[in-house]
């Protein structure tokens, strides 16, 4: 910390003066002694502060680790100056609208009538019925076919039919009014109760419903940091995090000012290194997290030792099983290997379900789950004093959709364990088999590798350098194959990787997937040969900064040399441009 022993040469100075200024007895001079001696404790208390955030900084991440911090941070200011240089600015700009203008083209339909203004008298019901017709039916990526990783996990069509009933029954319904609507208030609580035993929540365990993963995160988040003011009078809470952690977190530390820090998940496991984490630990800590299993890579973090580390320091533990939801807890009925993710570990305090993902239920439906009522309160928001009544609401939304409940526990009725077995048992065993497939088909194991080994529905694969080449295809050029024929695969950074969430879609198109992927393979080997021929007689590489080949697909292009640079302010730009995009009537 430079500077730090010239402030305390500063504050023994100060100490002396005081001394000294305390020798005379005029009030004058007493209420200036009052005053240094104040200001004398403020600094202690300053200097005090920064000597142990030093220290914990330390701790944390070593003296290298805190170098390299230190490093990639300068490299990436120094890197966002040159980005807002005169002449860089404009060129970056133009770049980056000409890259918004060809997503408008994809994103925005054009030939279509846009309505932009109120009709002035309502339509015939028969006319907007036709409107929603034409636009369900719009030209999409085919999830109905199997072609999309993940965003629908059913979808047959009596479930959706059965889905649709319960939403008729209570369009109107808002169980923010009980006493209205009592049926709903009684689905509520059912649906939590059924989470919280699947997950095993002991005697006193609480739980709430949310409107997906991320708000469910949230509250856990908001819980747990409250739970640091009132019980430990923690005013600058931290939280550690696996950097495979959903970015729900994220946003949780930016909503709730919360401090984050991201912990390595190295290979081979890709789990969250728990000594990592231990060291990170300091007396600022409301809460520690694991994935069961992570979004990126389908891992399940080592629960059991995050769950020795929260006991052992009181420190709630979060475990997010969003994505895991009613999957996890099936893998052992299911007679798949599984491993401890639920209360049954010991320091788990929390956990997010959504009964959107592998629960069935339409979309806008999660559960969060804590250990004591006491937790759950913490995410409770009650206004005594207000001029519109006395309000008291459990999570983040005030008036919430009674239709959304319905749906939920009438998928979870309908489909019960025996339903959640049998998906579990399709989706599961079929990741597992593509997971082999990879490992072990001539055609794909010389080219990409499976990342760790996930015990659930997704598995993340990355490029391997081929021995016969010796060059690596090019992960994102995959993405953008596949995507030509029709898929929609989720891409991933640090590393590059591909994932797929296996759905029930997904495992009645498997084998044309694996199809596909083989046929894009192929493909990519003969481009990364190529390449690499190029580049030995060329001896060097062309390094246009954001002049890529014309042949380059959207991950291609976003991932490629814009997510290579030190400083991401670009991808802000163009992810910012995107959202707005999607406003554009
Ligand atoms: C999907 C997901 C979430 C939350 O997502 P929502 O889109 O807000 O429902 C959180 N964690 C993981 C691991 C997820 O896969």
């Amino acid at each position: 910390m430079p500077g730090s022993s010239s402030m305390l040469i500063s504050l023994r100075e100060n100490i002396s003066s005081v001394r000294r200024n305390g020798a005379g007895a005029s009030p004058l001079l007493s209420l200036a002694f009052n005053i240094d001696l104040l200001r004398n404790i403020v600094f202690f208390f300053f200097v005090l502060r920064a000597a142990r955030r030093t220290v914990w900084k330390l701790k944390g991440r070593g003296v290298f680790g805190t170098a390299a911090e230190l490093y990639i941070d300068t490299r990436r200011i120094l890197f966002g100056w040159f980005l807002r240089m005169p002449g860089v600015r404009s060129k970056v700009r133009e770049q980056v609208e000409e890259a918004l203008g060809k997503m408008e083209e994809k994103l925005v339909p054009s030939g279509m009538t846009r309505y932009t203004k109120l009709p002035t008298t309502g339509w015939a019901y028969d006319d907007v019925r036709k409107q929603l017709e034409a636009l369900s039916g719009l030209e999409h990526t085919r999830w109905e076919d199997g072609r999309v990783s993940g965003a629908v996990y059913h979808g047959e069509d009596d479930l959706m039919a059965l889905q649709t009933e319960a939403y008729g029954k209570f369009t109107v319904a808002n169980p923010i009014h009980p006493d209205v609507f009592p049926g709903v208030r009684k689905m509520e609580a059912e649906i939590v109760a059924m989470v919280l035993g699947l997950f095993n929540g002991p005697q006193g365990s609480a739980g709430v419903t949310t409107s997906g993963g991320t708000e469910s995160i949230l509250m856990a988040c908001l819980s747990a940091r409250q739970k640091g003011y009132i019980e430990r009078g923690i005013t600058e809470p931290e939280m550690i995090i696996p950097e495979t952690a959903h970015t729900a977190f994220h946003k949780a530390s930016q909503y709730y000012k919360i401090k984050l820090h991201l912990v390595k998940c190295p290979a081979p496991g890709y789990q969250v290194d728990v000594r990592s984490v231990a060291r990170l630990i300091n007396p600022n800590t409301v809460l520690l997290v694991g994935s069961a299993p992570n979004f990126p890579h389908g891992i399940i973090d080592d629960i059991a030792g995050l769950g020795r580390l929260a006991s052992r320091n009181k420190i709630p533990l979060h475990v997010d099983c969003c994505l895991g939801s009613f999957m996890v807890p099936m893998l052992e009925k299911a007679g798949f290997e599984t491993t401890p993710f639920d209360f049954r570990v010991r320091g788990v305090t929390s956990i997010s379900v959504d009964t959107h993902k592998y629960g069935f239920a339409p979309k806008g439906n999660s559960v969060v789950l804590y250990r004591t009522t006491t937790l759950r309160g913490y995410q409770y928001f009650v206004s005594a004093d207000w001029a519109g009544g006395v309000y008291a609401s459990p999570g983040a939304a005030g008036s919430r959709p009674g239709a959304l409940i319905a749906g939920c526990w009438a998928s979870m009725m309908a489909v019960g364990e025996s339903g959640y077995l049998e998906a579990c048992g399709k989706i599961v065993g079929t990741a597992h088999k593509f997971a082999e497939h990879i490992t072990t088909s001539p055609l794909l194991k010389s080219d990409i590798e499976v990342m760790g080994r996930p015990l659930v529905s997704v598995v993340a694969f990355k490029a391997k350098k081929s021995k016969s080449s010796g060059s690596a295809v090019n992960i994102y050029s995959l993405a953008d194959a596949m995507s030509a024929k029709g898929w929609h695969l989720n891409a991933l950074q640090n590393p590059p990787a591909i994932h797929v969430a296996f759905t029930m879609p997904i495992v009645k198109a498997y084998d044309s997937l694996v199809a596909d992927l083989e046929a894009c393979i192929e493909e990519e080997r003969e481009k990364a040969r190529v390449r690499a021929v190029e580049a030995a007689s060329s001896g060097s590489k062309g390094l246009g900064m954001m002049a890529k080949g014309d042949s380059d697909g959207d991950a291609a292009a976003l991932y490629g040399v814009a997510g290579s640079l030190p400083n991401k302010s670009v991808v802000v730009d163009l992810a910012t441009g995107f959202l707005d995009l999607l406003y554009k009537a």
